[in-house]
């Protein structure tokens, strides 16, 4: 078990790691071949960073490690790769925590709401992972050990865990029924200023969820054709980014046609080097 990992970090990931991580995930091994290069050096920092820590006896063997890190380090393949002024650079989205809990299934969280009476409620709660800000990531290594799988409907459970990460690094909006931004250059979107480029991430993201979760309640109150994106994205914004980021990153081609007002936002923030500007 994750004996690679812990004896050489600093070195390549060897061949007879990421070979079979590309086999089992066809959407990396449809990267470019410079693409991927990045990526596999991405993973092995990610791996050097990071700790994992499996529940309830999970073994967490080199290959399950590489798996999460490499799915964990796609969505930064093409943001830039040295901090700036306005963004960190590489690994530095990342920066804010180094743990990552691994459940053998789904996880149950304790939780707490206080109702109007002021009551509190204790109860737990199923998920498949989760993400808090400056805390670690949680998975659920059943979900993330089907990603080739479920890559077909444009969903993946590491992705959205690590979009809200990136998400988290910008902080809450003013408003934050919003949600969190992730820290935007001025120049996005043709902005003038970092403020102005906030304006516009909420310009494009808030109308694409509203519109959503409308499609939503057609479906499910009115027998509406089911959304392709998981409803789970009418929660909130922020369920909304993340779920969004998912598609984008595994099905590309068919988010693109259902979210195409999305797509320069998507593009936008997460290839700036090839983005067009509105
Ligand atoms: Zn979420």
């Amino acid at each position: 078990m994750w004996d690679w990992l812990r004896a050489k970090r600093q070195t390549p990931i060897p061949d007879a790691l990421w070979l079979p991580l590309l086999a089992r995930h066809r959407f990396l091994a449809e990267l470019p071949a410079p693409d991927q290069l990045y990526l596999r050096e991405l993973s092995r920092q990610f791996l050097a960073q990071k700790e994992f820590h499996g529940a309830h006896g999970l073994q967490i063997s080199d290959s399950m490690a590489l798996a999460i890190a490499a799915q964990a380090c796609l969505p930064l393949l093409y943001l830039p790769r040295k901090a700036t002024r306005w963004q960190p650079g590489g690994l530095g989205w990342y920066g804010d925590f180094v743990g990552i809990n691994v459940y053998p299934g789904e996880v149950l969280a304790g939780r707490e709401s206080v109702d109007d009476a002021g009551v509190v409620h204790r109860y737990r709660e199923a998920l498949l992972g989760e993400a808090m800000e400056g805390g670690p990531v949680v998975l659920s290594w059943v979900d993330v050990a089907h990603a080739d799988a479920s890559a077909a409907q444009g969903t993946n459970l590491v992705i959205h865990e690590f979009a809200h990460k990136i998400a988290m690094q910008g902080g809450l909006a003013d408003d934050a029924e919003l949600g969190y931004c992730p820290p935007l250059p001025p120049g996005f979107l043709g902005s003038r200023s970092a403020r102005a480029a906030v304006a516009a991430w909420y310009a494009l993201l808030q109308p694409a969820y509203e519109g959503f979760r409308e499609q939503v309640i057609i479906a499910e109150r009115f027998s509406g054709a089911p959304t392709w994106l998981d409803p789970y994205a009418a929660e909130a914004m922020d369920e909304f980014f993340a779920v969004a980021c998912e598609a984008y990153w595994v099905q590309r081609a068919r988010f693109a046609q259902e979210f195409p007002a999305l797509m320069p936002l998507m593009d936008g923030f997460f290839r700036p080097g090839s983005a067009v500007n509105l």
